[in-house]
């Protein structure tokens, strides 16, 4: 963990770093972005172990990488938006004498669905920060949380892992090259590239091929195909948003591949190069795709929907 974060995050590092070494540790962070998921866990195990920053093996961090301490209380506000007794609990629980011994930790994810009276108590409760209490906030955007929360944390912002960095862990994993790359434009980190990646994954890759094919090469088959192939078997709004991400890139692909070998259906370069595309018909396309899948969000009928994304193709 600590060589990704220092590696990946070393804004985060170092700043912790300065901070846990000199004993200026603030009672509040924010954490700001879409890939918190690594940085929380070091931050709360460096609060709790006994080494400067987390040691990573010690009883204690152990507990807190596998969500057992008992000190440390922990919502996340996509789950259940966060009310005012979910904060009331934490100032409950935080007044009896500690479990562990050590500091106490609460920690709310995506704090921008907290409810207003919920951040009103919160507030109060960072307004007056009791010793040895520490709170890890995370938000997608900081825009979204009331200002006066954010002047009482440290607001930290943490990148996104870069494309390159994903892959190479991807691969690392035994994942083909090609499916790394794919992954890596889907997914923010490398943790939830790893989740994405399964059987559904697998077969949206293959249905994405063989969509262009038909598309480009047996136009009569694409919507009979489509229907058996991928609808009967995927109808989901998530399993279509899944495959029209992956549908878009490969259409991006066939534009980029008359350039370059860089392209992220690697696996593909010839066939996709191979067919023959009139330009200005091809970002039509994309843009029709990209329509549908900002319509699908709001959209029951997903399989009325590809119908008709697919006679406008
Ligand atoms: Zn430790």
């Amino acid at each position: 963990m600590k060589e990704y974060i220092e590696k990946n995050q070393p804004i985060f590092y170092n700043l912790i770093k300065n901070e846990f070494s000199q004993q200026r540790i603030p009672h509040a962070f924010l954490l700001i972005g879409n890939n918190t998921n690594i940085p929380l866990t070091y931050l709360a195990m460096s609060l709790i172990c006994d080494e400067t920053l987390a040691c990573e093996n010690c009883n204690d961090c152990r507990k807190v990488k596998e969500n057992k301490y008992s000190d440390i209380i922990r919502f996340n506000g996509k789950d259940n938006s966060i009310k005012k007794g979910n904060i009331e609990l934490i100032q409950d629980t935080f007044k009896k004498s500690s479990l562990e011994g050590k500091a106490k930790i609460y920690i709310i994810e995506n704090i921008e669905y907290a409810t207003k009276e919920a951040m009103n108590t919160l507030l109060k409760m960072l307004e007056e920060p009791t010793e040895g209490i520490y709170a890890i906030f995370t938000a997608n955007n900081a825009s979204r949380v009331l200002p006066t929360i954010l002047s009482r944390c440290q607001v930290i912002d943490i990148k996104p892992d870069s494309k390159e960095v994903i892959i190479g862990a991807l691969c690392q994993d035994g994942i083909t090259k090609e499916s790394a790359h794919i992954l890596a434009y889907l997914a923010p980190s490398i943790e939830e590239a790893k989740t994405l990646y399964d059987e559904r994954f697998e077969y949206m890759q293959l249905q994405v091929i063989n969509f262009i094919e038909d598309l480009f090469l047996k136009r009569a088959n694409l919507i009979i195909n489509t229907q058996t192939n991928l609808l009967k078997k995927y109808k989901e709004r998530d399993d279509i948003k899944l495959f029209l991400n992956m549908l878009v890139l490969a259409m991006k692909d066939m534009f980029h591949v008359k350039h370059t070998d860089d392209i992220v259906y690697c696996e593909h370069q010839e066939f996709l190069r191979n067919i023959k595309i009139d330009e200005s018909q091809l970002i039509k396309q994309i843009e029709i795709i990209l329509e549908t899948i900002y319509t699908i969000e709001s959209n029951a009928n997903v399989p009325m929907l590809m119908d008709s994304m697919m006679y406008r193709l």
